[in-house]
């Protein structure tokens, strides 16, 4: 059992104030970071999604070179075959001039192919080009609206730090034992290490204190911890 005093029943009230509204301030902040974090990932979402377009532009961009190319070959073959017209014999001429004939047919096929993919290829472009657009003003929103958050939170961060520091010093007027069993429990309780006993109560739990703990608390001369929730119990009107 570690022995203590009024007085150090005292700092250790007066510790656990500080120490709730660090913990106070650590979770507003940590709620800033996820808003910021939440901003960042819309950012993240968009650029995917520009990625998905880039890529689907590129496919049809060869896509529309191919089907052009394609023409062209085959206008060549046209050529070609016309030019041979004059060199060959009859019935070379009657297979040319077949060949000639459906090549004249597939150029619309390819034709209308290409004209199609050239469409879809400007499509895209126009696209991607407002997203592209669109992406720049978006960063600078988010950023924007990232450096409000930063702005607005310094005030809070000085007033963590404050806090820790204020903490720290109550803390290094106590006796080490009584120091190192309140940052156990507070470490193991998110915080709250010491709690007041009102009615029998513990104000950690609301449980009930054995009556024998109960007088044991009020003469508060040893340190007490709630049998229940292990937190540190005072009470308020053996403090005066
Ligand atoms: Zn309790």
């Amino acid at each position: 059992m570690i022995d203590i005093t009024k007085a150090e029943v005292n700092t250790l009230v007066q510790l656990q104030k500080a120490e709730t509204e660090r913990v106070e301030i650590e979770l507003y902040l940590k709620g800033v970071e996820k808003e910021k974090s939440l901003l960042e990932l819309q950012l993240t979402d968009f650029k995917t999604a520009l990625d998905k377009l880039k890529n689907d532009f590129e496919i049809i961009r060869k896509a529309c070179m191919d089907s052009e190319l394609e023409v062209k070959l085959n206008d060549d073959r046209i050529e070609k075959s016309s030019a041979n017209l004059k060199k060959v014999n009859s019935k070379d001429y009657a297979v040319l001039l077949r060949e000639i004939d459906n090549n004249k047919k597939r150029r619309d096929t390819l034709e209308s192919l290409y004209l199609k993919n050239l469409e879809e290829k400007e499509a895209k472009e126009k696209e991607l080009k407002e997203q592209e657009e669109m992406l720049v003003q978006l960063t600078q929103q988010i950023r924007s609206q990232q450096d409000d958050i930063d702005i607005k939170s310094v005030s809070d961060r000085e007033r963590l730090e404050e806090h820790k520091r204020h903490r720290e010093k109550i803390g290094e007027t106590l006796n080490p034992h009584i120091l190192s069993r309140f940052n156990e429990v507070a470490q193991i309780s998110g915080g709250l290490a010491v709690v007041e006993v009102r009615d029998e109560v513990c104000r950690g739990c609301f449980m009930n204190i054995p009556p024998q703990l109960y007088i044991e608390i009020r003469r508060c001369t040893h340190l007490i911890q709630c049998p229940h929730c292990n937190k540190i119990l005072y009470h308020i009107e053996s403090l005066s």
